[in-house]
């Protein structure tokens, strides 16, 4: 393994015909998939532009240079007709973050598709996913400003990503882990479930054919990169302050939060489940 190369593929396509890109620093000719994987997702929702844009800095950085031993895969824009348009959803209106087969429901509060995995870009991340086996998945969000751990096997990953923050990079976050004790990975009638989404999928639905679970992170990225602290809630307007804020100074907002994203995701590929 050769750390600044990169190895590229495409996953599938969009209903559109683009291309799903993955980029990873092994070769996807290997024989068999790499022990301990690391696999980051951006761009589910084609609104959400910092999380393409961190994950292809992430790859061109001296961090991923360095990661040697590690093998990791990014797929920077996992809806690129959404990416295109610049909207939430897939070419016809699908939520891909509410089409994946956990806890899937016809009404939902964003429309997830005809059935689970009714969509071509979630079942190309799903096939992906049971190809590979990557042992960690970290998947890039806009904005709520927190680590999301979904199940009790993701817990040590969302605390390695958070001890890859000093004070001062953690004040817009928050470190949520799983709500369940370790061991039940059932999602329990309490828990707030989020019907269809992926994290939840990887984090409660999925098991691997030796009987592991992936670790999974959502990584949402901060509402306010210069909050002192994260406040308790966020006001129901932020996903339109965070867009007025980009509109304004993209470059202003992304050198503020890449340091802190890109040692989360550092610290995550380094993690040896
Ligand atoms: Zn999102």
């Amino acid at each position: 393994m050769s750390g600044s190369q990169i190895f590229i593929r495409s996953i599938g396509h969009s209903l559109e015909g683009l291309g799903i890109p993955a980029y990873a620093n092994f070769d996807f000719a290997a024989a068999a998939p790499p022990e301990n994987a690391t696999l980051l997702i951006g761009g589910m929702h084609g609104n959400e532009p910092a999380t393409v844009v961190l994950l292809e800095s992430f790859f061109q950085s001296a961090a991923w240079a360095a990661l040697d031993g590690c093998p990791v895969i990014v797929l920077p824009l996992a809806n690129p007709d959404g990416g295109k348009r610049g909207t939430r959803y897939n070419a016809r209106g699908v939520d891909l973050n509410r089409n994946c087969d956990c806890h899937w429901r016809a009404a939902s509060e964003e429309p997830s598709g005809a059935a689970p995995w009714s969509e071509p870009e979630s079942r190309a991340l799903r096939d992906f996913i049971l190809a590979w086996l990557p042992a960690k998945i970290v998947s890039l969000h806009w904005a709520l400003a927190e680590l999301d751990a979904d199940g009790p096997q993701s817990t040590g990953l969302a605390e390695a990503m958070w001890a890859g923050l000093d004070e001062m990079a953690r004040r817009p976050y928050r470190l949520r882990v799983s709500e369940l004790g370790r061991g039940q990975r059932r999602l329990a009638q309490t828990y707030v479930a989020c019907p269809g989404s992926f994290g939840q999928w990887c984090g409660y639905g999925l098991t691997y054919p030796d009987g592991t679970a992936p670790a999974m992170v959502t990584l949402e990225l901060p509402h306010d990169p210069q909050a002192a602290n994260r406040p308790d809630d966020l006001p129901d307007s932020h996903l339109d302050e965070i867009r007025a804020l980009w509109q304004k100074d993209a470059a202003g907002y992304l050198r503020a939060v890449e340091p802190g994203v890109h040692a989360m995701l550092t610290a995550a590929c380094r993690f040896p489940k």
